[in-house]
């Protein structure tokens, strides 16, 4: 397979640009490569669009393997100095090794799973320099967005930063990757079928900002994840681009507003309590089945394109081979229970069908109930 160019005719890369919304939208990221050789994706990019100076190249202990040494050697070919580092986590402690070792770097290179991208998103923009995303799997919709998932002491917190200047997407990779990351991915983006329910409710009782066009791409990245899922998972273009979808429209809004609504507050519960074995992906696609059954309690109508029901959700995730009960991932009752009582507080301002239809206890019980999430009872 050639290198191709993933674009979106919808949204311009690398530009700013009016709106029909009434905003100016300003997008940093100017190329999303798709192919199947990682050195053929690097030497794509002309030697413009690399700052120079030294390279910071940030990997995981197997990702550092698999791909990041051959990122480095590809620069090195080309003449640059580059600095190899290697993360584990994606904590304060990560952040400040990052930054040490790329104080005389002007531009760093994510290679790996979500704790490196995430590790090297938040230094690069503290650094202030420009950073290029390789995703060595797709286990959550953070490839290309602005945000950064960072642990603080015990919580993980979601920060926004600067999205990256170019995303190359290496199908083996991807494709080799575990099949577990790859379901959480999957959640991740059937997720969107709530967060962007959740956005247009806050719109319409809250007079909140909305993006058509921004709406529409991550729409269509959930249109995008359900042929992926259809199909039997093998074409892991669709879920490249519904994954960057997610990320451009995060850009695009400044905020992980569109692709982040209940069913993400009560994921970050469950990260809070500490509880459980379940990836970010794993319980946003739980919590998204569970609030599309909240919405049908309220006979809310989902917009067109978003029309899933909680029952569709879950065999789509069921399909994927995503976990469906929170047995699954040692998760308690009474914890799931409290996530849906009190996730809401986590973020009062993000008006989410929690916000407008709270439950009691009673009702949340029942909630899991039909949700199939119990599956001791
Ligand atoms: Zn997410
Ligand atoms: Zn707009």
């Amino acid at each position: 397979m050639p290198v191709s160019q993933i674009d979106f005719p919808e949204i311009k890369l690398g530009v700013t640009f009016d709106c029909p919304c009434g905003r100016t939208h300003r997008v940093p990221t100017r190329r999303i490569l798709f192919g199947d050789s990682l050195n053929e994706l690097l030497s794509s990019i002309p030697d413009d669009e690399i700052p120079s100076g030294d390279i910071l190249i940030v990997s995981g202990p197997k990702t550092r393997l698999i791909a990041g040494e051959g990122v480095a050697e590809h620069f090195h070919k080309r003449g640059r100095r580059t600095v190899v580092l290697e993360v584990e986590r994606a904590d304060l402690a990560t952040v400040s090794k990052v930054e040490r070792a790329a104080s005389a770097c002007s531009l760093a290179v994510a290679v790996g799973g979500g704790n490196a991208i995430d590790a090297c998103k938040y230094s690069a923009h503290r650094l202030g320099i420009p950073f290029i995303s390789i995703p060595t799997t797709i286990s959550h919709d953070g490839v290309a967005s602005p945000v950064a998932s960072i642990s603080l002491g015990s919580k993980r917190t979601s920060l926004m930063t600067a999205p990256p200047i170019l995303v190359a997407i290496t199908e083996p990779l991807i494709k080799h990757s575990p099949k577990r990351l790859i379901a959480s991915g999957c959640a991740d983006i059937l997720a969107k079928s709530t967060s962007l329910r959740d956005w247009l409710l806050g719109h319409i009782v809250k007079d909140e900002h909305i993006c058509r066009a921004t709406f529409g791409l991550v729409a269509s990245a959930l249109l995008e994840i359900r042929r992926f899922i259809e199909d039997g998972g093998g074409d892991f273009i669709l879920l490249s681009s519904a994954a960057v979808r997610c990320g451009l429209a995060m850009t695009l809004i400044g905020s992980s507003r569109p692709c982040s609504g209940a069913e993400h507050l009560f994921s970050h519960y469950i990260d809070g309590v500490g509880e459980g074995i379940g990836l970010h992906g794993e319980q946003v696609g739980m919590g998204a089945v569970l609030m599309a059954m909240r919405y049908e309690e309220f006979d809310i109508l989902p917009p067109r394109g978003v029309e899933l029901t909680g029952a569709e959700i879950r065999n789509y995730l069921a399909k994927a081979g995503a976990p469906t009960s929170i047995n699954d991932i040692q998760v308690s009752k009474e914890t799931a229970i409290r996530a849906l009582l009190e996730c809401k507080e986590i973020r009062p301002e993000r008006y989410t069908i929690l916000h407008h239809a709270p439950l009691t206890h009673r009702g949340a019980a029942n909630l899991l109930r039909k949700a199939g999430m119990l599956s001791d009872e």
